[in-house]
C-alpha cells in the first residue's frame, strides 16, 4: 500500500550481475578523507591514521525482519543503512564507510533495485559516510541486505557497553515505545489491506510512530553533544531491541545491577494514544517494542550537571552495585526487569 510506484520494469536476468553493480553504484562519490578506494576493485581500501577502527553488520531478511507488503524499498534501503551507523554511533564513534551484500531474486526488476539503493545513498549523504563495496547474487528466497558499518573512534574515546559503575546515572536519548507502535499500525492496516484491497488507510493520526518504524533516524547528532559537553558515557548501547534488554546487556558486561523508574521512560503522547487503542501499556511498547535506535549510556554523577538542561536526554535511573535488574512502577513497586516477552502490564489498563 505504502509501495513506490515505478511502472518501469527491467529484467535483472537480461542486465547480468555486473550491469546491476554498475547500475546502483554508478554515481557513488566519496566524501571522507579516510577513504582512499571505493567501489571498483577487490577491496575498498581505509586510511584511520591513529583513531581506532569500528565494524558493525545487522542481516535483514524479508519475512524475518521486514515485509515487503509495507515496507516501501526506498525506506527500506534507508533504514538498512542507519541501523547499523547507530552501532558505530553507539561506540562513541562516527559511521565512516558502508559495504552493502544484496541478495536478490530474479522476481525484483532494476528499478526495485535501485529504490532500494536510493535509500542506501540518501542515508549515506545525510549521515556523511561513503557507499564504499559490497556483493551482488542472486537468492531463491526472498531479498536479503547485509550492509556493514565502518567508523572510528580517537583513542580512548571508545565506549563498551561493560564499563557502567555502581551509583552512574542511566540516561535515555529521545522517546521509547513509538517504532514498535508504528509497526503495529503498519500490520494492521496491511491485514485490512488484504481482506479489502480497495482499503485507503488514513495514517495521518499515526504519521509519527509510523514514521518511527519506516524511517528510523541514528543519534549521530548525540555523539557530538556528548563530546561538545565533555562528557564520556562510561557504558553505552543503541536501543535495537527494547530498553529493557538493552539495559541488561549492559548492567550484565559490567557485573552490576540497575534500577528504572516508569515515570521517568520518556514516551511520546502519540505512543500512548496508539497503545491504548491497541490495548497494550505504552510502558510495554517501551521496555520490550525495539527498533528506536536511541542511545542508552550511563554517566558518572559528576557529569549530572553537564546533561541536565538538554532536551535530548532523560535520566531514567541508576546503576546498583547488587545486581539485578528493576523497574519501579508509579505506585513503588519493584519489578524484575526481563530481556524479552516482560509483558506483566500486557493487556491491563495503561498505567497512565
Ligand atoms: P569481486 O568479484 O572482487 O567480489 P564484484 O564484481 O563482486 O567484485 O564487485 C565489484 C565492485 O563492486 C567491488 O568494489 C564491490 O565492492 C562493488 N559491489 C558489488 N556489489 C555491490 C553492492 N551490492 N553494493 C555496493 N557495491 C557493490
Ligand atoms: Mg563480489
Amino acid at each position: 500500500m505504502l509501495q513506490d510506484k515505478n511502472p518501469a520494469k527491467t529484467d535483472l536476468s537480461k542486465l547480468g550481475e555486473f550491469g546491476l553493480i554498475e547500475a546502483i553504484t554508478k554515481d557513488v562519490s566519496l566524501k571522507n578523507p579516510s577513504t582512499i578506494k571505493g567501489v571498483g576493485d577487490d577491496a575498498a581500501v581505509m586510511s584511520y591514521q591513529d583513531k581506532l577502527a569500528l565494524a558493525s553488520t545487522d542481516l535483514l531478511v524479508e519475512g524475518v525482519h521486514f515485509d515487503l507488503a509495507y515496507f516501501p524499498l526506498k525506506h527500506l534501503g534507508y533504514k538498512a543503512a542507519v541501523v547499523n551507523f547507530s552501532d558505530i554511533y553507539a561506540m562513541n564513534g562516527m559511521a565512516t564507510q558502508l559495504l552493502n551484500g544484496l541478495a536478490v531474486s530474479n522476481r525484483f526488476p532494476l528499478e526495485a533495485i535501485e529504490e532500494i539503493y536510493e535509500g542506501i545513498k540518501l542515508a549515506c549523504r545525510i549521515y556523511d559516510v561513503d557507499l564504499v563495496g559490497g556483493d551482488t547474487t542472486s537468492s531463491r528466497s526472498g531479498l536479503i541486505l547485509a550492509p556493514t558499518a565502518l567508523g572510528v573512534v580517537p583513542k580512548g574515546k571508545e565506549v563498551y557497553r561493560s564499563g557502567a559503575k555502581p551509583n552512574d546515572l542511566i540516561v535515555v536519548t529521545g522517546d521509547l515505545g513509538a517504532a514498535y507502535m508504528g509497526l503495529l499500525v503498519l500490520q494492521r492496516e496491511n491485514e485490512v489491506f488484504k481482506v479489502n484491497p480497495q482499503h485507503q488507510p488514513d495514517l495521518s493520526p499515526y504519521a509519527y510512530v509510523v514514521e518511527r518504524q519506516l524511517k528510523p533516524e541514528a543519534r549521530r547528532d548525540i555523539i557530538k553533544i556528548l563530546d561538545e559537553l565533555k562528557v564520556l558515557p562510561t557504558a553505552m548501547i543503541d536501543i535495537s531491541d527494547g530498553l529493557s534488554s538493552e539495559i541488561m546487556h549492559i548492567t550484565h558486561q559490567s557485573g552490576v545491577g540497575a534500577q528504572i523508574y516508569a515515570e521517568k521512560i520518556p514516551i511520546d503522547p502519540q505512543t500512548v494514544l496508539t497503545a491504548e487503542e491497541f490495548n497494550i501499556s505504552e510502558l510495554t511498547a517501551a521496555l520490550n517494542g525495539g527498533e528506536d535506535y536511541e542511545l542508552l549510556f550511563t554517566i558518572s554523577q559528576k557529569d549530572y550537571e553537564k546533561i541536565q538542561y538538554r532536551k535530548e536526554f532523560a535520566v531514567i535511573g541508576h546503576i546498583t552495585e547488587e545486581p539485578g535488574d528493576f523497574l519501579i512502577t508509579q505506585d513503588n513497586q519493584k519489578i524484575a526487569l526481563k530481556a524479552q516477552g516482560w509483558n506483566a502490564l500486557k493487556n491491563k489498563p495503561s498505567q497512565k
